[in-house]
């Protein structure tokens, strides 16, 4: 789903002086329900997403708990299956519309033991048996709910399953771009309403005989943040579009919230300084929006969290793009098909990047059902090792799965993260093993 004609509904919306108002649509339209959308079945289409079309029900997204916040993949909600229903125990905090909605896709493990493999969504109904709620008091956001939900043996059916059990976090990975481009959105479009509003108080408002929009040193900090409104919003825009036409744009949809958000906090807090002491005062819109703006920098992923993101992709080369084989149009290394991993492995030296490894010392096992390779990088020279008796001391990784599954991740048939995160690969330390996928060519 891509953000396409919604962008005008998220920037009517955005514009409305009330942050609180703004997520509570924003939370219902691009957080929760595309998820049904994207992976319900006609059972939960029919009876969640017609009713929250209709305004008859509203959603919320529940990923965030008391011990998991930024480390999402820490979650503790467990949905244990028994006969027709899953048994729901555990806590998620800072829900928007948790206590007046009426249903929570919420996050939770399934199969505890099988880390991000073991992650799936549930529909969950807010009135069950066994959920309790507490409303949170904000800084700002005072129109919108927030609530802590508890939830004690709670009976989930189990046709209120999204999509596949296990894909849980792939599910999320996919939507988080939808919620990050919404905050960009949020963000650049909120800051035009605002320097709008204060430009007319600034024509209005006299000191020294002039009125204030006539001292240079606020002409140019208006100057200043219309310039940097405007690149943003069209970044934003140009990002929205490559995700409607199905690009997976993490890099892009990463700067949108990080700079989107970032520069409306910095927006109000400026705005505020125009009105002077008015600014301060609740008769003036610029106080609530002043706010409602600090969140923008923390929820659905914090300014440092874009940060690491966009760091990896762009310092470590890690990418989280769909898998494509040859997107580089490059010949492919590898002779003729059928493909076996003894084959791929042997084009590695041909696709180690040794500008990339300098000074890298890295050592990873793979076990295939067929055969094992160790993977040696040590002072940036790669060797690679198909016999135990050649088993470094050390191994940084241990990457266990079958043929088959390899062969279609490396040709871009099955995208590495839903391999990953479907258990298809395990992998023993996620963070070296995209460290080492960097330092190789595409096949
Ligand atoms: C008003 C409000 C509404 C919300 N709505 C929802 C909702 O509807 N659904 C939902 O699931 N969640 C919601 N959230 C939760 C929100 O997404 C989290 O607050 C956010 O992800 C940060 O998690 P945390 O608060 O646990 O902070 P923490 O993860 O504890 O982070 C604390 C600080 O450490 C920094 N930090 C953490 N890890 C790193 C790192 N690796 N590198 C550098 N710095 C790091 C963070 O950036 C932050 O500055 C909401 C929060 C608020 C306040």
């Amino acid at each position: 789903m891509g953000i396409g004609w919604q962008n005008t509904t998220c920037e009517e919306i955005s514009k409305v002086f009330s942050g609180g108002f703004t997520i509570t649509a924003a939370v219902q339209a691009f957080m929760s329900t595309p998820y049904i959308m994207k992976h319900g079945s006609e059972y939960l289409k029919e009876n969640y997403l017609k009713p929250a079309i209709t305004g008859e029900k509203i959603g919320c997204i529940g990923i965030t708990e008391p011990g998991a916040g930024s480390d999402a993949a820490n979650i503790q909600t467990r949905a244990i299956k028994e006969g027709d229903y899953y048994i729901v125990n555990g806590s998620k905090t800072f829900i928007t519309n948790g206590i007046y909605g009426q249903f929570v896709i919420l996050v939770c493990k399934t199969n505890p033991e099988a880390g991000a493999a073991g992650v799936s969504l549930l529909v969950l109904d807010l009135d069950a048996e066994g959920v309790s709620k507490n409303k949170l008091k904000k800084l700002g956001w005072h129109a919108s709910d927030t609530a802590e939900l508890h939830f004690d043996n709670v009976k989930v059916p189990v046709k209120n399953l999204l999509g596949e059990e296990g894909k849980g976090f792939y599910y999320l990975m996919g939507g988080l771009q939808l919620e990050r481009l919404s905050a960009g959105i949020m963000g650049y479009a909120s800051c035009e309403a605002m320097l709008e509003y204060s430009l007319k108080y600034m024509n209005e408002r006299s000191a020294f005989g002039r009125t204030i929009n006539k001292f240079q040193v606020l002409r140019h900090r208006v100057a200043q943040l219309a310039a940097e409104i405007e690149s943003i919003k069209i970044f934003t825009l140009q990002t929205c579009k490559m995700h409607e036409e199905g690009k997976y744009v993490v890099k892009e949809c990463s700067m949108v919230k990080l700079l989107a958000t970032e520069l409306a906090d910095k927006c109000m807090y400026q705005c505020l300084q125009f009105f002077g002491g008015y600014g301060y005062m609740e008769e003036y819109k610029v106080a609530r929006a002043f706010r409602d703006s600090r969140i923008g920098t923390i929820g659905g992923g914090s300014s440092e969290i874009m940060r690491e993101i966009i760091a990896k992709m762009v310092i470590d080369d890690i990418g989280y793009e769909r898998a494509e084989s040859n997107v580089d149009g490059q010949p492919s290394t590898v002779d003729s098909q059928p493909l076996t991993v003894d084959k791929i492995f042997a084009t590695l030296p041909a696709r180690f990047k040794t500008e990339k490894a300098v000074g890298k010392n890295l050592n990873l096992e793979f076990r295939f059902d067929s055969s094992t390779y160790y993977v040696l990088i040590k002072d940036g020279n790669l060797e690679i090792q198909s016999t135990d008796d050649r088993r470094p001391s050390t191994v940084d990784c241990l990457v266990e799965t079958d043929d088959a599954t390899y062969i279609a991740v490396e040709t871009g048939k099955l995208n590495p993260q839903e391999a990953f995160m479907t258990g298809k690969i395990k992998v023993s330390d996620l963070m070296q093993m995209m460290a080492f996928g960097a330092l190789f060519k595409k096949l």
